[in-house]
């Protein structure tokens, strides 16, 4: 950890999922989908880094992320959804291997959305959104981050599916080989994915049992 930056307002933007919009120090630049990891600046705290996505683009003045809390002793993210704004916290140097290869699918698994949403935003800001598109699963659509800038960018190509509770106009089932195969017509194109461990290994072994190479996989390696 080794540089500090201040608070400047935080909110929540779904029940347990957080916005926080941070001071940028001089020279910060990150590509869209890289991570950074955060420590809350107190002393019990400051050795404790976690990673995360900002979901800002390089010309922001400031950094934005979204950070789902999970709640337990020794929890970091539930000390940072106590941050004020005001309070200081301390970022890492950038890093990670989610980067933009070109067109194709991104398949997320709740808080994993949040590099997509820093590409996507990119690809809006450049007027390059046609030819993607996004299969995103939450537990329940009370869980869904940006689920209206998803669809604005998106339309029809956003695919939302809810695995604990569903409703009109979300698909209720796990992503699964049988799914992708429904919902994705080439599989020569490039596959984003990320979310917990086991959801990113299961849809990397099922892309490529459906014919994707496995140089076009991008997730956290
Ligand atoms: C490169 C990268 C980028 C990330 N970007 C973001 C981001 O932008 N926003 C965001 O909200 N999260 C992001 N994460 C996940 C985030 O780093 C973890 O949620 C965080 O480290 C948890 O720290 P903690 O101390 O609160 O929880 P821990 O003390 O480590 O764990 C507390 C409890 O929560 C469970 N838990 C923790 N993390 C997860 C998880 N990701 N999925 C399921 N269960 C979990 C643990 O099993 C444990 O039971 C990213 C992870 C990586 C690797």
């Amino acid at each position: 950890m080794n540089t500090s930056t201040t608070v400047l307002m935080t909110g929540f933007i779904t029940h347990d999922v957080k916005r926080f919009i941070l001071s940028k120090p001089d020279g910060f630049n990150c590509k869209p989908g890289q991570g950074i990891e955060i420590a809350v600046d107190k002393a019990e705290w400051k050795s404790e880094g976690r990673p995360f996505t900002p979901t800002s683009l390089k010309d922001d003045l400031v950094i934005e992320l979204m950070i789902k809390r999970y709640p337990g002793v020794g929890s970091v993210t539930e000390e940072l959804h106590k941050v004020k704004a005001g309070d200081k916290l301390l970022i890492s140097d950038v890093f990670g291997s989610i980067t933009y290869n070109g067109p194709g699918v991104f398949i997320a698994g709740g808080a994993g959305v949040t590099p997509f949403i820093a590409i996507l935003r990119d690809l809006a800001h450049n007027g390059k959104l046609d030819d993607h598109s996004l299969i995103f699963s939450n537990k329940t659509p009370a869980d869904i981050i940006c689920e209206k800038e998803l669809k604005h960018y998106l339309g029809k190509r956003c695919i939302f599916t809810c695995t604990r509770s569903s409703g009109t106009g979300y698909e209720s089932r796990r992503v699964t080989k049988d799914f992708l195969k429904e919902k994705i017509d080439d599989f020569s194109r490039h596959f984003y994915v990320c979310g917990p461990e086991t959801f990113v290994k299961n849809i990397n072994t099922a892309l490529e049992e459906l014919g994707a190479r496995s140089d076009s996989l991008v997730f956290e390696r």
